[in-house]
């Protein structure tokens, strides 16, 4: 699937206030700095659709994107940034919460996680919560151009060990590199089936 249209369409904290639920919609979350503005910009062939930035922790809203005028992007705000107080963080985590529950053409959360780093206890949490309230989602690895083959071996073994001890299977994964741009054919891909499916 080629993306050569996409366009901004608002940034809000309340899910209600979100686009007419009328197409697809696939959302990007994951720890501050995964790397996420990045994925979304070089999926969508734009260099700065998402903001990106050496600042963790900036895009605090819900941003929608409208994709070859047939799909939702939505781009939450990043989690588990320490410098936010305990307040703000409370506060969009809930609003992010409410819009992952009750988004009714979600169609796929992408959880983005940085290869690089051992399994955070926010991110397993986090993927705890989707399957307790049985929000479909993939894990989409980032920067996977910073480690040689061996290593996205070991370290995507090493989430899929850990999560094989609780879970009877380990979720759908890509493993990506915005840099380097692979693993996007995959997700576009991905995506691709799924509207396919919602629209049948
Ligand atoms: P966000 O906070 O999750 O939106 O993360 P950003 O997309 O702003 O990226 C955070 C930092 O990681 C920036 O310095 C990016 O240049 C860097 N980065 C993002 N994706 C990649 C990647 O695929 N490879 C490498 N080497 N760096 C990346």
């Amino acid at each position: 699937m080629e993306i050569n249209k996409s366009n901004f369409l608002c940034s809000n904290s309340d899910w209600k206030k979100c686009p007419k639920p009328n197409l697809p919609e696939y959302a990007f979350i994951g720890r501050s700095n995964v790397g996420k503005s990045s994925l979304i910009n070089a999926l969508t062939n734009s260099k700065k659709l998402a903001k990106t930035s050496g600042k963790p922790g900036k895009t605090q809203l819900i941003n929608h994107f409208l994709i070859n005028n047939n799909f939702y992007l939505a781009d939450l705000p990043g989690y588990g940034y320490a410098k936010i107080s305990k307040k703000i963080r409370e506060e969009f985590q809930s609003f992010t919460l409410k819009y992952l529950e009750n988004r009714e053409n979600l169609v796929c959360l992408f959880m983005l996680i940085d290869l690089r780093v051992p399994p955070q206890k926010i991110d397993l949490e986090f993927m705890e919560y989707c399957a307790v309230k049985k929000i479909p989602f993939v894990i989409c690895f980032t920067k996977a151009d910073k480690l040689k083959k061996v290593e996205i071996e070991e370290n995507t073994n090493n989430y899929k060990n850990l999560l094989l001890k609780e879970w009877e299977f380990f979720p759908v994964n890509f493993t990506t590199s915005s840099t380097k741009k692979t693993g996007l054919e995959d997700i576009k891909g991905f995506i691709n089936e799924h509207n396919i499916l919602f629209k049948s």
